[in-house]
């Protein structure tokens, strides 16, 4: 059972490409963003909560996603494949704690890279389809990727220590990612014990 995490700034294209790759080995794909927009679709207190933070470009509370990460653990036997958690070293931390819980080992963390003029022009083609706030507003996006530099980043030193990261290029087409993305997972599934 391989467990992954798919790493990268707003805009790399974490949700397309950990989407990619559950289909292709059968992973459950676990996004903290679609989480919590169905939480704020649906009406609930936790949604009206997270609202306001996540329209500004914020983080959401630690303690918040650790729980639903959690209960979708909680929920599945298969392997997951993470995309937009850990975001802190906080929640990376929970992280070992939770697999641990649930019996589960991490097997890799990929780091998708890409510049910051590649990122923002991104997520500017995607607020065209996406309809979301956060896609929609400079400022927001802006907000977004300081966030990342400051808040997200240092989970890479986290997982750099850990043993368990692996960084790719994925400034070109998605194909391209794609495949290489491919190649490490065949790889850890070829390899793991
Ligand atoms: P995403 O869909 O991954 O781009 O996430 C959209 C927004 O949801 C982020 O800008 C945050 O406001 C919130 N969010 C998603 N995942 C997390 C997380 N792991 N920690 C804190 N906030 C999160």
């Amino acid at each position: 059972m391989e467990n992954l995490v798919i790493f990268g700034a707003p805009g790399v294209g974490k949700g397309t490409h950990a989407g990619i790759l559950a289909e292709k080995y059968n992973l459950l794909h676990l996004s903290t963003g679609d989480m919590l927009r169905a939480e704020i679709q649906s009406g609930s207190p936790l949604g009206e909560r997270v609202r306001a933070k996540m329209e500004k470009g914020d983080l959401v509370g630690d303690d918040v996603v650790i729980a639903l990460v959690d209960k979708a653990l909680a929920s599945t036997n298969s392997g997951v494949i993470l995309d937009g958690f850990p975001r802190t070293v906080q929640q990376a931390q929970a992280l070992d704690f939770l697999f641990k819980n649930h019996g589960r080992r991490m097997n890799c963390v990929i780091s998708i890279d890409a510049p910051r003029d590649e990122l923002v022009r991104r997520i500017h083609e995607r607020a065209l389809i996406s309809g979301r706030a956060d896609d929609a507003n400079d400022d927001t996006i802006r907000h977004r990727l300081e966030e990342y530099e400051q808040k997200t980043k240092p989970v890479i030193d986290f997982y750099k220590v850990s043993g368990l990261l692996v960084s790719i290029d994925g400034s070109g087409e998605i194909n391209q990612t794609s495949m290489r993305l491919c190649q490490i997972v065949d790889y850890l599934i070829k390899h793991s014990k």
